[in-house]
C-alpha cells in the first residue's frame, strides 16, 4: 500500500491553545514542525472558552500574585495537585498573557487602560483576562495570526511559507509509531478525514496536545473532537494516565430545550453577580457551604452582595465556591425535589445586572439563549444544570519539560494530568495551554539535540493501516452500529460514572464496558473511505471505550469523595488518599491501575497555608515531618 509519508523534526497533534502555543515554540527554536488537527484549523476547544484566562497580574486588586494564584488552585485541587505544576503555572501565566499581547491579542480593559480581570469561582481576587464571554476566540486567532506570521518570515527567507511549519487539517492520528516495543517515538499515523487517505509522519518528538474525552458522556459542554484520542494514543504508546476518576462536571450546562441539553453556560454569569435559585426563588448556596470552605465564604445574602463592592471587609457569594461544589449542590437541589421544571434550577442575572450591562458584559450567553431557547436573560432567568466539561486526569508528565514516560513523547493541555488536581478551576485552563503548551516545545526540542532520527517499523505501519480498515471487514457475527454503541456508552457513563457515584455502580459500568468493548469487534460501516463519519466514529469508539475503561477503574478505586469525584458510598475525603494517585497503564491483560506516593509539597510551597487549613487535607505523618 502507497502512503503519504512527511519528515518532520516535531509533530504536534492538536491545534487548540496548548498545540498551537508549542508549535510556535519549536518553530522559533528552528525545528521542522508539524501540526495535526482532526477538525478545521481553527476548530478546537480552546475557541469556545467564554470566561476567560487566570493569571495573577493585579490589574483589579493590587494584592494579586503567584502566590495567591497557586494556594487557590491547591485549594481548588484539594491539594492532589502536582504542586510543581501549580506553581510554574501561578508564576508564568501572567507573562503568557502579555505575551499574547505581542502577537495582538486585545483584552477588555480598566478604566485606566489595563487588561481587565473578572470574578471567578475559587479564585480570591478577579483575575480572569478576558474579552467578554468569547475569551478563546482571541486566543485562537491571536495564536493562528502568531502562525502565520511565522510563515510569513519562512516564505522570506525559503521561499516556501510551510518550510518549518506547516498545518494538516482534517487529519486524525490514529496510532503513534516507535522504533522498538519499548523504544523511542519514531512518528505518528493518520488518515485525511475528506478522503480517507493514510499518512505517515516520521519524528523523533510528538506532543500531545489532543484534549479532553467528554463525548463518552451523554450530557456533556464538549464537542465531536473530545473522543479521548490523545490519552487512548499516549496508553497505548507506554505512557501512564493518572487522576482518571477526576472529572469536572461544570455546574451551569443548559437543560432546556433537549437538543441543546449540555451547551455551557459561562461561569461568568456568576462571576459578574449571576445567583442561583430553586424553583421557590431561594438562593440555595448558603445551604451547601462545607467545612473546609466556611471561614472564606459569606452566610448571609448581604455579605455577599456587599462583596462585590467591598471585598476586603466580606466574604465571597457561596455560588463562587469552586465547581465541583456548586454542581454538587445544584444536583441535590434537584434530587431533593426543588428543581425546575425540566430538571434543573435557576440562574438569575436578569435580577442583578441592568439589561445593557449584561448584554455587554455576556454577549454570547444573550445570543445563545435567545437563538437556542428563546429566553431573554436580561429579563428572565436561565434553566442550567450539570454538564461533563473538563476531565482532571490525562497523561503522566514531567512538570518542567511536559515529558511523558514515553522518550520522545510530550503532552499538554487538557490531555495531560496533573495540573489542577482533583479540580480544575474556571480560567486556569487557558493559562494551562499557553504556560505548558511553552513547556512542551521546549522540552521537545531539547529532547531533539541527542534523539538522533529513530525510525517506524514497517511492520506497526501496516498494523496501524490494518486496524483502521477493520470497521470494513467486522468480526463473524451481529454487526453493530457505531452511533447506536456511541449512544450505550454514553448513557452507561453519564448514569453509572457520573457526578455522584457508588462503588457498586462503577463496577457494573464496568462490566458493560467490558461487553461494549465485545461487541465493538462487529463495529460495521458501509461504504469506502472516502468521507464518512460512520468509520470515523468507529475508529474514535475504540478510544472511547478504552478511556472509559480507566476512569470507571480508577473511580472504583478511589474510596473516598474529592473534587471531580462523588462516591455516595464513601462521602468523606480521606487524608492518606491524598497522597495517592491512581496511574493507569496498558499491559497485557488490558488496563490495570497502581497506586503511586505523591511526591511531598516543598516546605517554603507549604508555608504558603495556615498550619489549620493543611490539617484539614494532610496526614498527622504528613504534618509531623
Ligand atoms: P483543544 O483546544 O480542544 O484542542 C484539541 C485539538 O486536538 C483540536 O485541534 C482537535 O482537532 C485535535 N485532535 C483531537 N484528537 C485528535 C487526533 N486523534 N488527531 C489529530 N488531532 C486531534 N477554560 C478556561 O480556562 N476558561 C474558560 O473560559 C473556558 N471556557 C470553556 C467553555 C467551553 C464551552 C468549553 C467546552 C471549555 C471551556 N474551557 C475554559 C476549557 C478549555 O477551553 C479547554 O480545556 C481547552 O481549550 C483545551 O485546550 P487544548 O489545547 O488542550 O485542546
Amino acid at each position: 500500500m502507497r502512503i503519504e509519508q512527511h519528515d518532520y523534526d516535531v509533530i504536534v497533534i492538536g491545534a487548540g491553545g496548548a498545540g498551537l502555543r508549542a508549535a510556535i515554540e519549536t518553530r522559533e527554536r528552528g525545528l521542522r514542525t508539524a501540526v495535526v488537527c482532526k477538525s478545521l484549523f481553527g476548530k478546537a476547544h480552546t475557541v469556545m472558552a467564554e470566561g476567560g484566562i487566570a493569571a495573577s497580574m493585579g490589574n483589579a486588586n493590587p494584592h494579586d500574585d503567584w502566590q495567591v494564584h497557586f494556594r487557590d488552585t491547591m485549594r481548588g485541587g484539594k491539594f492532589l495537585n502536582n504542586w510543581r505544576m501549580a506553581e510554574l503555572h501561578a508564576r508564568e501565566a501572567p507573562e503568557r498573557v502579555w505575551e499574547l499581547e505581542t502577537y495582538g491579542a486585545l483584552f477588555d480593559r480598566t478604566a485606566d487602560g489595563k487588561i481587565s480581570q473578572r470574578n471567578f469561582g475559587g479564585h480570591q481576587y478577579p483575575r480572569l483576562a478576558h474579552v467578554g464571554d468569547r475569551t478563546g476566540l482571541e486566543l485562537i486567532r491571536t495564536l493562528q495570526q502568531k502562525v502565520v506570521s511565522l510563515q510569513q518570515a519562512d516564505f522570506a527567507e525559503h521561499g516556501d511559507h510551510e518550510a518549518r511549519l506547516k498545518v494538516f487539517p482534517e487529519c486524525t492520528v490514529t496510532d503513534l509509531l516507535k522504533d522498538a516495543p519499548d523504544g523511542r517515538i519514531a512518528g505518528a499515523f493518520g488518515y485525511w478525514r475528506e478522503s480517507g487517505r493514510y499518512l505517515l509522519f516520521r519524528a523523533p518528538a510528538v506532543v500531545l496536545a489532543t484534549g479532553g474525552i467528554g463525548k463518552s458522556f451523554k450530557v456533556t459542554s464538549n464537542s465531536w473532537e473530545y473522543t479521548g484520542d490523545g490519552h487512548a494514543l499516549a496508553l497505548r504508546a507506554g505512557a501512564a494516565l493518572i487522576n482518571m476518576e477526576f472529572v469536572q462536571f461544570h455546574p451551569t450546562g443548559m437543560v432546556w430545550p433537549p437538543s441543546v441539553k449540555g451547551i455551557l453556560v459561562t461561569e461568568s454569569v456568576r462571576g459578574d453577580g449571576g445567583v442561583l435559585r430553586d424553583a421557590a426563588g431561594r438562593r440555595f448556596m448558603f445551604d451547601h457551604v462545607p467545612e473546609v470552605f466556611k471561614d472564606a465564604y459569606a452566610d448571609t445574602e448581604d455579605e455577599a452582595d456587599r462583596w462585590y463592592e467591598d471585598p476586603e471587609n466580606n466574604r465571597r457569594p457561596p455560588e463562587l465556591l469552586p465547581r465541583d461544589e456548586v454542581a454538587r449542590a445544584i444536583n441535590t437541589e434537584i434530587g431533593e425535589g426543588r428543581g425546575s421544571e425540566h430538571g434543573g434550577v435557576f440562574l438569575d442575572i436578569a435580577t442583578r445586572l441592568s439589561p445593557d450591562e449584561i448584554r455587554r458584559r455576556l454577549p454570547s450567553m444573550h445570543h445563545q439563549f435567545r437563538e437556542l431557547a428563546d429566553v431573554d436573560i436580561t429579563a428572565e432567568m436561565m434553566e442550567v444544570g450539570p454538564t461533563c466539561h473538563y476531565v482532571m486526569g490525562g497523561v503522566e508528565v514531567d512538570p518542567d519539560t511536559a515529558a511523558s514516560g514515553v522518550p520522545g513523547l510530550f503532552a499538554a493541555g487538557e490531555v495531560a494530568g496533573g495540573m489542577h488536581g482533583s479540580n480544575r478551576l474556571g480560567g486556569n485552563s487557558l493559562s494551562d495551554l499557553l504556560v505548558f503548551g511553552r513547556r512542551a516545545g521546549i522540552g521537545a526540542a531539547d529532547h531533539l539535540a541527542g534523539a538522533g532520527r529513530p525510525a517506524p517499523r514497517e511492520s506497526d505501519v501496516d498494523d496501524a493501516a490494518r486496524r483502521a480498515e477493520r470497521p470494513f471487514e467486522p468480526a463473524a457475527g451481529d454487526a453493530e452500529n457505531p452511533y447506536a454503541l456511541h449512544a450505550e456508552l454514553q448513557q452507561v457513563m453519564n448514569d453509572l460514572v457520573g457526578i455522584i457515584r457508588t462503588g457498586e455502580q462503577v463496577r457494573d459500568a464496568l462490566r458493560r464496558l467490558r461487553e461494549l468493548d465485545g461487541r465493538a469487534r462487529h463495529l460495521a460501516v458501509e461504504g469506502n473511505r472516502q468521507f464518512n463519519p460512520g468509520w470515523h466514529l468507529a475508529l474514535d469508539l475504540r478510544n472511547m471505550l478504552l478511556v472509559s475503561e480507566c476512569v470507571a477503574r480508577a473511580a472504583v478505586q478511589r474510596t473516598e469523595s474529592r473534587g471531580g469525584h462523588t462516591r455516595d458510598d464513601h462521602p468523606g475525603m480521606v487524608a492518606e488518599w491524598r497522597r495517592t494517585l491512581l496511574a493507569c497503564s496498558l499491559g497485557r491483560d488490558g488496563v490495570r491501575v497502581d497506586e503511586q506516593r505523591q511526591p511531598p509539597v516543598r516546605p517554603d510551597l507549604l508555608e504558603l497555608f495556615a498550619a489549620d487549613e493543611l490539617r484539614k487535607y494532610f496526614t498527622d505523618e504528613e504534618l509531623a515531618g
